[in-house]
């Protein structure tokens, strides 16, 4: 049985629904999932009908885009209660934040020629949770680039001409309000950084986990994290960080790689021991 806690759908910039994915995951002998859409929860009560009919365990999940000085990370974060009012502000405020930097990208790539109307881009995100790959998206229908790549390469990657930073979340910040809706933080993909010496302040602003398995963690990156976990005493996740394409930008395989059922009970018994399971059942695949 295959685990995936890194998943996205709709309700960020994956391609499909939540219920697909949670039908993709089953298809592809995936028994406990977690969607962890960018900075948002909606996509979470929509798959749960599906994943219970799926037979899937599914962990509530969330990927938040925070910022350690100048460096972006993605905090992810596991078992927390989706109702708290701490975390639902703060989504909130990142919604707006993200409306106003998707107007300061769109006004920079005007200014370059390529006028886009903020509607086009809108259109593409559910609830206004819009990000870049939707405007990488209206820049390929409109011809401007080729390819998502293209897009973040010429124009939207960090530091290219159309790029603005979202600064105003700083990495505490988003790991005290995971920790605060009662979940476990931990960090993303560390090995797409290269910042390593970032983690132990993370750890000190209450991270407790870091993502070891990710598609991105070939070349001995797994086990160099693997150790680095060992030695800090933090918990490990993993997932696929499927976007709902099976090739081409961004692509990823649903289930690939899969956390080892030793590493999901322990943050299973994590989650436990603080109380943090409210109701969830790990079902026998
Ligand atoms: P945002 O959330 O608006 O900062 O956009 C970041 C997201 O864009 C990442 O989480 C990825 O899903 C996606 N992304 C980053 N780089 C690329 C790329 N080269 N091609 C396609 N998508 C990318
Ligand atoms: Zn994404
Ligand atoms: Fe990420
Ligand atoms: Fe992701």
């Amino acid at each position: 049985m295959r685990i995936d806690l890194h998943l996205h759908t709709t309700a960020s910039d994956g391609l499909l629904e939540p219920a697909a994915v949670m039908q993709a995951a089953r298809a592809a002998g995936v028994g406990v999932v977690s969607i962890t859409d960018h900075d948002a929860v909606d996509g979470l009560e929509e798959a749960r009908s599906a994943a219970a009919a799926a037979r899937l365990t599914l962990i509530p999940g969330v990927e938040l885009s925070a910022y350690w000085g100048r460096v972006e990370f993605h905090i992810l974060g596991y078992f927390f209660d989706p109702e708290s009012g701490a975390l639902r502000a703060f989504l909130q405020n990142t919604r707006e934040a993200r409306h106003r930097r998707l107007h300061a990208m769109l006004s920079r790539l005007q200014a370059m020629g390529m006028a886009i109307p903020a509607d086009d881009v809108f259109g593409r995100a559910r609830n206004g949770n819009v990000g870049r790959p939707h405007l990488a998206r209206a820049l390929i229908e409109r011809g401007f680039v080729t390819s998502a790549d293209e897009a973040f390469d010429r124009y939207l990657g960090t530091d290219k001409p159309a790029y603005v930073p979202r600064a105003d979340v700083s990495v505490g910040a988003a790991i005290r309000v995971i920790r605060e809706a009662g979940g476990i933080a931990a960090l993303a993909h560390p090995g797409l950084y290269s910042r390593d010496e970032a983690i132990s302040d993370l750890v000190r602003e209450g991270l407790e986990a870091i993502e070891v398995y990710h598609p991105q963690h070939a070349f001995g990156r797994a086990a160099r994290y693997r150790r680095l976990a060992r030695r800090l005493n933090l918990l490990v996740t993993g997932g696929s960080d499927f976007h709902g394409a099976a090739k081409g930008d961004h692509a990823a395989t649903i289930g690939v790689p899969s956390l080892p059922e030793s590493e999901f009970d322990r943050l299973w018994a994590a989650a436990e021991a603080r109380g943090a399971l409210r109701g969830l059942v790990r079902c026998a695949s």
